[in-house]
């Protein structure tokens, strides 16, 4: 007889199949009296909020529940995948609660970064979505950079209201919460796995006070970044781990640099001017004559033009090319989840090639 059995700790579906998946348990555990998902388990016992990727169904359902609360909404972004981690549809979803746009990760970015203009281009960026925020922070979940700033501004726009933080998987939004937990309490009793009856669906509540919470609802898995077309050991190249390392290259018109075999840039019109390279210190640049590139990249994809990798390749979709015209002022040319190219105000005209999924943009210089 199939018996549907739901979490005791969260109410979602429990399954065995899929460990990333939401209510895994693994089968030994079937045989446990109260049956808890491994995400409540781990927060039960480690205290420890962890990500489970939900379908985008699942997702829209459980985040269009903010909508009803009225609440203050904390959208997490990555600060090295801004348009890849930011999710287009959230206004919709999350009614008329203010927002306020955590941008994490900020260890990787260069000491010398404008953190200013980094966060104008943030505010105006999401504004060009759809959604006006009320305020951008920048935090490290890492080193606990912007949190005292962070946590204070949300106490202050909250209005004693609780909070929902909301992001898309892998910008860090389990380590922000788990840095905020163990900053304020210190103690291994503050989260509380609670049920919200009639939904299978369930939120993380951590007290804030006697009257709110903070809810971590489940990351979403977006299809626009990159790292979906890649392996784990590509994705370990193209990720920083640690502060970026500009290189500049001089670069002539009619020259093309690959940035792996990921993105092509080609200069097609312009003086010689320095292009500043800002992307994970292990991933390989390659530059060439802009005549040869198509033959190099039909012949090097997958060697010596990686990620990705010769086994991942074949997944990789086609580049689509786009150009750019700068001049006058520095200017970032944006390759979410890869990082930006700084040019330096020189008028250049540029091609460049990514998959058609993933956006690239222009931004005034951060550096
Ligand atoms: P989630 O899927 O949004 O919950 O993301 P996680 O908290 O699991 O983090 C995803 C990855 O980013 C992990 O490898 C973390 O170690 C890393 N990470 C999270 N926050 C930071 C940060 O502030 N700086 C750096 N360098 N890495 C971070």
């Amino acid at each position: 007889r199939e018996e549907k059995l739901t979490c005791q700790g969260c109410g979602v579906a429990i399954q065995t199949e899929n460990k990333d998946k939401p209510g895994f348990v693994p089968s030994s555990a079937l045989e446990n009296e109260e049956i808890i998902c491994q995400r409540c388990f781990r927060l039960k016992h480690y205290n420890d909020v962890q990500d489970v990727g939900y379908s985008d169904g699942d997702f829209l359902k459980m985040i269009s529940q903010i909508a009803d609360t009225k609440s203050l909404v904390v959208k997490i972004v990555d600060v090295f995948d801004f348009n890849g981690s930011f999710i287009k549809s959230l206004h919709r979803l999350t009614g008329n609660n203010p927002i306020i746009l955590v941008g994490n990760k900020i260890d990787l970015l260069p000491k010398s970064t404008n953190l200013n203009r980094l966060k104008q281009w943030m505010k105006k960026s999401a504004k060009d979505y759809g959604l006006t925020v009320q305020d951008v922070f920048l935090v490290s979940s890492k080193t606990g950079k912007g949190f005292d700033e962070v946590k204070a501004n949300m106490n202050a726009y909250r209005q004693g209201k609780d909070v929902y933080v909301v992001g898309c998987t892998n910008v860090g939004k389990s380590t922000f919460i788990n840095y905020l937990i163990n900053e304020s309490t210190g103690t291994k009793e503050a989260i509380t796995t609670s049920y919200f009856p009639g939904t299978t669906l369930g939120f993380i509540d951590i007290p804030l006070d006697h009257n709110a919470s903070l809810y971590d609802t489940p990351g979403v898995i977006n299809r626009q970044q990159l790292t979906h077309y890649l392996s784990k050991q590509d994705i370990k190249t193209i990720t920083p781990t640690k502060e970026i390392k500009p290189r500049v290259y001089q670069i002539n018109d009619k020259q093309t640099l690959f940035v792996g075999g990921l993105i092509r840039i080609d200069f097609i019109k312009g003086e010689r001017q320095p292009f500043v390279l800002y992307f994970a210190n292990a991933l390989d640049i390659h530059r060439t004559k802009l005549e040869k590139a198509d033959q190099l990249y039909v012949d090097h994809l997958g060697g010596m033009l990686q990620p990705p990798s010769e086994s991942s390749k074949a997944e990789y979709p086609p580049l689509q090319e786009r150009t750019f015209k700068v001049s006058g002022e520095k200017t970032d040319i944006v390759l979410p989840g890869l990082g930006w190219i700084t040019l330096s105000g020189e008028p250049a005209t540029i091609a460049v090639s990514s998959p058609s999924d993933v956006p690239v943009s222009v931004r005034s210089a951060i550096i």
